[in-house]
């Protein structure tokens, strides 16, 4: 079949790696101009290590693998330590691999087969299914016909608009927005780089990996006119959720934050959708079923998904609606646990009044003990 794929993220170049080394022609359609490899190290969890191993990455997976084995500190205003989170209590089970964003996301499209085609710069203006193929329609102009489209384009996915129609059908915010950057210059490895202080309804910190230091602010908030496409958007509503707060290092990193060219900011939210494929058109990643970075599991979906669909389609050669049926049976019970175990992370992250702080920082200290005392 000849396949596009909208979207060079980790569902998109997992399934362009599974659907190209399926025998399928693919084309991948990335809207920046580059991979987009900013953002926290993430987790490799349960299944999606089997797909990673399927796709012929996991060795090199491993040996990018990130031990995060720092405690994590949680300061006060002035930068004394009320609480400490072991790492153990932050990850499932001693077999998840944590890895950085970036390393993941080279590994993967280093990966990609011949077979797959990756096209920088371009996005699908209008999708036309008139039941025996898909007539696309590219923002540079180019028109091409394929037998299916992926669409793994995010959160925000365009596909989805295209051919589910608007965002807000299926968007359920978490409450909060989070932004990612970089702090300038590198991790020194005697400091302590892994602190976060809390306010009511905000969270900000730094935390160290390889040599350099990511920065991290949330803040709970309604809804706010974002306009997620326009980095400046972010960098406005996060100066305006700190402002005014001079304590601990808060100037410093909401500082470098918008001072980073690849800063990540986004609303903290999940997608709902009760069908993940109309026609020829199938979502894959976050464009379908976004958990939210509190569930540590939005890359392990990506990569599942990536791999069940490709087995489906060869289950399923001259029957896209079974493959399709069979791709959402297998894959909805990681999408409805991820989806359940998100939302109480914000009471842990970013507890919303100084009495539920003081709580979560007592709770810390109890597991703390207790676990030292094992
Ligand atoms: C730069 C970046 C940083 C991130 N950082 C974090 C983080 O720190 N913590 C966290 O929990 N999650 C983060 N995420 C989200 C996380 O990567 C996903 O939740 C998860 O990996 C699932 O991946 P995905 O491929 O479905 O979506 P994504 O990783 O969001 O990838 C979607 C891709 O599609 C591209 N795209 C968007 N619109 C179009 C379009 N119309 N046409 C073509 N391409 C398009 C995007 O540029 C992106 O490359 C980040 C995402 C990005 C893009």
């Amino acid at each position: 079949m000849r396949i596009l794929i909208t979207g060079a993220g980790l569902a998109g170049l997992s399934a362009g790696i599974t659907l190209g080394g399926s025998g399928h022609e693919v084309t991948i359609v990335e809207r920046a101009d580059r991979l987009r490899t900013g953002g926290s190290p993430i987790d490799l969890r349960g299944d999606a290590l089997g797909a990673a191993e399927q796709m012929g990455v996991l060795d090199a997976v491993r040996g990018a693998r990130l031990r995060m084995t720092e405690t994590v500190h949680f300061v006060g205003p002035d930068g004394a330590v009320l609480a400490t989170a072991p790492q153990d209590l932050v990850g499932d089970s001693p077999d998840d691999i944590e890895i950085a964003r970036e390393d993941l996301t080279r590994i993967l499209h280093d990966a990609l087969p011949d077979a797959a085609r990756l096209v920088f710069h371009e996005h699908v203006t209008a999708l036309d299914d008139d039941g025996a193929g898909v007539d696309v329609t590219f923002a540079s102009g180019a028109t091409d016909r394929f037998d299916l489209v992926v669409g793994a384009d995010g959160i925000h996915s365009a596909t989805r608009r295209l051919v589910f129609g608007p965002e807000s059908e299926y968007l359920r915010p978490l409450g909060c927005y989070v932004a990612f950057g970089l702090m300038p210059g590198r991790g020194d490895a005697a400091s302590r780089e892994n602190s976060f202080y809390n306010y009511p309804g905000r969270m900000i910190g730094v935390a160290r990996y390889h040599d350099k230091v990511l920065a991290v602010a949330t803040f709970r908030s309604e809804p706010l006119d974002h306009d997620y496409r326009d980095p400046d958007s972010g960098r406005r509503l996060l100066a305006g959720a700190f402002a005014g707060h001079t304590e601990w290092r808060v100037p410093e990193i909401v500082d470098a934050l918008t001072a980073d060219p690849d800063l990540y900011f986004d609303t903290v939210a999940q997608i709902h959708m009760d069908a993940w494929h109309r026609g020829r058109v199938v979502l894959l990643g976050d464009a379908a079923s976004c958990s939210s970075g509190l569930s540590g599991r939005g890359t392990s979906i990506a990569l599942t998904g990536a791999s069940i669909l490709a087995e489906a389609l060869a289950a399923h050669p001259h029957d896209l609606d079974a493959a399709f049926a069979e791709h959402e049976k297998r894959q909805r019970p990681y999408v409805t646990h991820a989806q359940a175990t998100a939302a109480p992370g914000g009471e842990l992250v970013v507890p919303p009044t100084a009495e539920a702080i003081q709580e979560r920082n007592q709770r810390l200290n109890a597991y703390a003990a207790t676990a030292s005392s094992r």
